[in-house]
């Protein structure tokens, strides 16, 4: 099939060719056809599916058919993270290039003054993250009386992350007549409930049955000492001469600590999480991509929407708390038919989390010691350095600060970081509760 078969108008036909796109992916297929005939959409799909193009090149198009009456904007698009929210505004540029379309991106962690002004110049379209978007209708900088249509994409990670309560304020002041379109990569009991009350007798979309992913991804776990982690890290990066490696941790301050680790080892690395700047994380990606950065540490947040999937090695530096994070993180890798691995380090006090994601799983994930990194084996040194508490603060840590992450470690959370620290800190997540669908109290 060919996008010029699928109804969508030479404008937007236009903007497929400058990209180079021909075939609509099986998403695209679906979905387009039912986003134009004005159905209600709920879709699994993951990042990878082409699914932003499925939903912006259709609602485009609607845009296109029945001209604007006032300047208020028409689609909302909610989306979890700032990353995304930029893609899926980048997006909206590039297929709406040759019309005459205005957009609005959202997010928090930057000034609110400049999107103030996009808003008020005027939008048809506004992306935006849930929270950003309360400070707007608050502030009144923003109207959304006028909205035609709304998307919830990657629905499952806003739910993740607390955003639900932010959700239904929004949707309390959108017109009760509109199209709604979600997209999930799951569909937890607590995305069933949000469903129901908001779908209009929906389409059903699948391109990928649940967690396959994990399915196709050859995975195995490494026991290993916690103190002898990074050691084996660079081990296996080096020796596997590994080139592309994204590795999870479960806190901010591991990942800078570990990017350090990993920088001293020889290996040029990356931390990547909510308290680095909008623009530290868009280059951070971008070297990464280029193979400027050759293992970019991600927290599971920071890593949720990126553009970045088929990749040859994703690692789990820690195991995540939640079963359900472990899917979302092995499914960077392994995309399309390629090859790829997924390699967790397992320390003695992770076994159970183990055990949640093989329940997961439904199988055991194969383990094999790496010769030299027996457990057991951590020399008082290596286990000195990691005694020090997860969670403290860089600079409160005074004279016990150890070698291993004295440098460079500060260096994140200074300055205009602070600010767009703001946007995650504010609302409470409990990692725990997730997958029970409950999510944490009010703001
Ligand atoms: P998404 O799942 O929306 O994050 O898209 C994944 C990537 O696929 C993006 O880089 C898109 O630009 C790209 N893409 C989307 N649709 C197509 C298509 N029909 N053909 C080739 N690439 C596409």
């Amino acid at each position: 099939m060919l996008f010029s078969e699928l109804g969508l108008a030479p404008e937007l036909l236009r903007a497929l060719e400058d990209e180079g796109y021909v075939t609509p992916t099986p998403i695209q297929q679906q979905a387009i056809p039912l986003v134009l005939a004005g159905r209600d959409l709920l879709a699994a799909a993951q990042t990878g599916t082409g699914k932003t193009a499925a939903f912006t090149l259709p609602i485009l198009q609607r845009l296109l058919g029945a001209p604007a009456l006032s300047p208020r904007p028409r689609v909302l698009v909610l989306v979890p993270t700032r990353e995304l929210a930029a893609q899926v505004a980048e997006s909206v540029r590039t297929y709406g290039r040759h019309l005459r379309v205005r957009s609005a991106v959202i997010f928090g962690g930057v000034g609110l003054g400049p999107q103030v002004e996009q808003l008020r110049r005027g939008a048809d379209i506004v992306v935006a993250t849930p929270g950003r978007l309360l400070d707007h209708m608050q502030r009144r900088s923003v109207d959304l009386s006028g909205i035609e249509t709304l998307v919830l994409d990657e629905a499952d990670r806003m739910l993740d992350m607390g955003f639900i309560r932010d959700i239904r304020r929004v949707l309390a002041a959108l017109p009760k007549r509109r199209q709604n379109l979600l997209f999930s990569a799951t569909f937890s009991d607590a995305i069933r409930a949000l469903v129901a009350g908001l779908l209009n007798d929906p389409a059903r979309v699948e391109v990928a049955p649940r967690n396959t992913a994990a399915e196709l991804v050859e995975q195995r776990a490494h026991p290993v000492d916690k103190a002898r982690k990074a050691a084996l890290l660079a081990h296996l990066v080096s020796s596997g001469d590994w080139r592309q490696v994204l590795v999870f941790t479960r806190t901010k301050h591991g990942a800078n600590r570990l990017a350090d680790q990993l920088e001293r080892a020889g290996l040029v690395s990356m931390a990547i999480h909510g308290n680095k700047s909008q623009n530290a994380r868009t280059k951070a990606l971008a070297d990464f991509k280029a193979g400027r950065v050759r293992v970019l540490v991600a927290t599971d947040i920071a890593a949720r929407g990126l553009d970045i999937d088929q990749l040859p090695h994703v690692i789990n530096h820690e195991l995540p708390n939640v079963p359900e994070d472990y899917v979302h993180r092995i499914g960077r890798t392994g995309r399309a038919g390629s090859a790829g691995e997924a390699i967790s380090l397992v320390s003695g006090d992770e076994r159970g989390l183990l055990r949640d994601i093989e329940k997961l799983l439904k199988r055991a994930l194969p383990s094999s010691v790496v010769p030299g990194f027996e457990p057991g084996t951590a020399s008082a040194q290596e286990r000195a350095e990691v005694a020090a508490p997860r969670h403290a603060k860089p600079r409160s840590r005074g004279p016990q600060k150890t070698s291993a992450d004295a440098p460079r470690r500060g260096a994140a959370t200074s300055g205009g970081d602070a600010r767009a620290a703001q946007h995650h800190s504010r609302r409470p997540r409990s990692q725990s509760s997730n997958r029970n669908g409950r999510v944490p109290g009010p703001r």
